[in-house]
């Protein structure tokens, strides 16, 4: 028997999915509330990440560790950084790295120290289900982009930022703030993964602009349709 953890990053996205889980029932480790229970006839494990990557990594890691998930899955929302990455659209990560992690000059920036990599790759099959279960959800509404997403401890709302991180990482699609938290520790445990965010900004000076709004109305019904057409795949 496989046990799925769905991560949400936002309230709004972690009640979509209760509402369609029949039977969750809730469980405190820490500070956490973890609902165990199903969706889609699979045994899942949904729980609110917390914002950042140190939230994100308490959660990633007591689901491993205390719920033995063995696969999981993380949606949310993220600002667009690539061209023709618009609002709306859907990112699929391919691969995440730490926008923000620099130990030079004693490693390259943005390579983990010790590890010898700045980018950690998704589960090949996780996210291309996820890429699929995306495009049928979407249909001809928005696009389906799959590539590098960076996190980072901050919510990018500048254009001089925006400019500055596309520099640096030309190939980035999209920043948030805890994808590549939940890549490392799901690669230190030797546990698929995959990332899929709606694209809620441009991270620039409009980045603000009703976040919530797009969160309750379009990103929390995008992210349960998108994880039950995957479940249904898998
Ligand atoms: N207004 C919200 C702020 C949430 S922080 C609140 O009060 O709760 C932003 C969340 O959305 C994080 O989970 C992050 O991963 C994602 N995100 C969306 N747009 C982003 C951006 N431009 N920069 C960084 N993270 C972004």
């Amino acid at each position: 028997m496989t046990r799925l953890a769905i991560m949400a990053a936002m309230p709004e996205e972690l009640d979509a999915f209760l509402a369609a889980m029949p039977d969750e029932a809730p469980q405190m480790v820490g500070e956490r509330q973890f609902w165990c229970g199903h969706l889609m006839g699979h045994d899942v494990v949904a729980v609110l990440s917390g914002i950042g990557k140190v939230a994100a990594s308490i959660t990633a890691t007591t689901l491993i560790t205390r719920f033995d998930v063995d696969r999981l899955i993380f949606t949310g929302v993220a600002g667009g950084l690539g061209d023709g990455v618009h609002v709306g659209d859907v990112v699929v990560a391919t691969e995440l790295l730490q926008h923000d992690l620099d130990a030079s000059p004693l490693f390259p920036r943005f390579e983990i120290p010790g590890r010898g990599i700045s980018r950690i790759t998704t589960d090949t099959t996780l996210s291309h289900v996820l890429s699929q279960a995306a495009h049928d959800c979407l249909k001809d509404a928005a696009r389906v982009h799959q590539g590098l997403i960076v996190s980072g401890d901050r919510f990018v709302s500048s254009l001089a930022e925006v400019r500055a991180l596309r520099q640096a990482l030309p190939d980035a699609l999209a920043v948030e703030m805890e994808g590549a938290a939940i890549a490392q520790v799901c690669q230190a445990f030797d546990i698929p993964f995959g990332v899929v965010r709606s694209i809620s900004d441009r991270a620039d000076d409009d980045a603000h602009l009703d976040f919530q709004r797009f969160v309750r109305e379009v990103a929390s019904p995008h992210a349960l349709a998108i994880v039950q057409a995957t479940l249904a795949r898998l």
